[in-house]
């Protein structure tokens, strides 16, 4: 999840112009909710990571695994990076909604309310893949 603290050391190195540019440009023309500030957080769950380098932006896919109960890492992977000479801000947006689509593939239809949900964000029931509101529920009824 986006580090404040880290977001506010490494802003202190303030970007390019150009990346600047880009980055207002994916805060303020996307259609989701976006947090953090050096790393771009798109999405609410997080469908896309924008990490802004010196010169440079990545693209990550955030993935979660489940470790315990409620425990999850986001360990996102690489889709692609934009340098900020030799790229475009064209290249970075295709890259983007590239990724956002890839991880709404990953998604899942809950098996008892039918809402489609993150699959960090969905447990298992009875070997059919249900949400954490549904199984709450479910424990409620134990
Ligand atoms: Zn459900």
């Amino acid at each position: 999840m986006p580090s404040k603290l880290l977001d506010a050391l490494l802003l202190a190195m303030p970007l390019s112009p150009t990346l600047e540019s880009w980055r207002q440009h994916l805060i303020n023309h996307l259609n989701y909710p976006v947090q953090g500030a050096q790393s771009l957080f798109i999405g609410d769950p997080v469908l896309v990571i924008v990490s802004f380098q010196q010169d440079r932006a990545e693209v990550l896919l955030p993935s979660m695994e489940w470790r315990h109960h409620d425990m999850q890492t986001t360990k996102p992977s690489s889709r692609g990076v934009v340098d900020e000479h030799s790229g475009s801000l064209e290249q970075l947006l295709a890259l983007v909604e590239e990724c956002i689509a890839l991880r709404l593939k990953s998604f899942h239809e809950c098996s008892r309310c039918g809402k489609r949900c993150a699959p960090e964000a969905l447990g298992s029931l009875m070997g059919e893949p249900t949400c954490r509101d549904c199984l709450k529920g479910r424990r409620v009824l134990f």
